[in-house]
């Protein structure tokens, strides 16, 4: 059995213009150690899919059909009890916009504190370390000093690394991420990124990814699994998915993404005389690897992109109390 498996996934959210199926028949296993990055454009379900995962749904969203078992416990028919044993300690989660999830009026260095105190792993003081130790792994410059600040004191990649070092700090066995950089600028999201390969490899734990971003998908993620419509219409290794896409959706999110450039990539090199790139950016300049060799999840047969603009960040499901509240402080404040 893998770490999470989904099941038949499907959700609608009520409105008053009748339901929308936000999701339909998503079936997905994520091993542990393994990185899945979900593409799709805006509205594909990526974000209601992961929030059925962690069941922080709207009150107007409903899970129709479907199982999601992680660790063999399915968290769609768990207690809330069950629930707040899993999310945030088992099960770390960055949501899509980071201005929404911190609480304004507490210090951020406390907000990573209060994961380990309500999910009873640490003492006061203990916890007061390792807030400041997860905030420091998660990329926080002078982290000691910055864990006094308020949220407002921070940029928005500080903002970005806090909520990231809330999902970390519990050493969860998954981390889900949705968006964890689409506001943010080229190099941070970059920077981002590279904790969080670093952290899971420290850790052996798995990644969701969310992105909008094929090159970031095809530089970070084993397998890549692309949704539209609310369906999962093709998934496999970053070479299968983007350099010989079976689905027209596919080929369409390809062609429509200027930044990645696969062909040039598998044409403009001999097999294995590729430069086996960090973070798969490429400029002119330089040469992007072979695609030939097409061994699964080898860094080598991965398509390469240059930076992607900045997309828009959605406008979130979950207010800053669901979030803080059923998440984060699962025990309520
Ligand atoms: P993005 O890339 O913009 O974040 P997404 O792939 O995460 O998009 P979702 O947020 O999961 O997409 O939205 C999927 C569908 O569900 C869309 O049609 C969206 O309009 C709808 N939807 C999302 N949240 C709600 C809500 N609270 N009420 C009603 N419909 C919603
Ligand atoms: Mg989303």
């Amino acid at each position: 059995m893998s770490l999470l498996d989904i099941d038949g996934l499907a959700v609608a959210y009520r409105t008053p213009r009748g339901d929308i199926q936000a999701v339909r028949e998503v079936s997905l296993s994520i091993a542990a150690g393994e990185t899945v990055a979900i593409v799709g454009e805006s509205g594909s379900g990526k974000s209601t899919t992961v929030h059925a995962i962690v069941r922080l749904l709207p009150a107007a969203a409903r899970v129709s059909a479907g199982a999601v078992h992680f660790e063999g416990r399915d968290l769609v028919a768990a207690s809330d009890r069950e629930l707040r044993a899993v999310r945030g300690r088992r099960i770390g989660f960055v949501p899509q916009d980071p201005t929404v999830s911190l609480n304004p009026v507490v210090r951020i260095g406390d907000q990573v504190a209060e994961v380990l105190r309500v999910h009873g792993l640490a003492d006061r003081r203990t916890a007061a370390v390792r807030a400041v130790e997860a905030l420091e792994r998660a990329g926080l410059p002078d982290a000691a000093v910055r864990a006094r600040q308020y949220p407002h004191e921070l940029s928005g990649g500080m903002r970005q690394r806090v909520l990231i070092a809330i999902a970390l700090v519990g050493d969860p066995a998954l981390l889900i991420a949705d968006e964890p950089t689409s506001a943010l600028d080229v190099t941070v999201q970059r920077q981002i990124l590279d904790h969080l390969d670093a952290l899971k490899r420290e850790r052996g734990s798995s990644l969701l990814l969310i992105t909008h971003d094929l090159g970031v998908a095809a530089d970070r993620a084993d397998r890549i699994v692309v949704m539209t419509d609310g369906r999962i219409v093709e998934q496999g290794t970053p070479s299968e998915v983007l350099g010989s896409p079976r689905h027209p959706y596919t080929r369409r999110l390809i062609a429509a993404a200027p930044s990645l450039n696969v062909d040039r990539a598998r044409d403009a090199v001999a097999p294995g005389t590729g430069p086996a790139l960090r973070g798969g950016l490429v400029t002119d300049a330089e040469t992007p690897p072979s695609t030939e060799d097409r061994a699964p999840g080898s860094t080598s047969s991965r398509a390469t992109a240059a930076p992607s603009r900045p997309t828009e960040t959605a406008s979130p499901v979950l207010e800053v109390d669901d979030l803080v509240k059923e998440f984060v402080l699962p025990g309520g404040r």
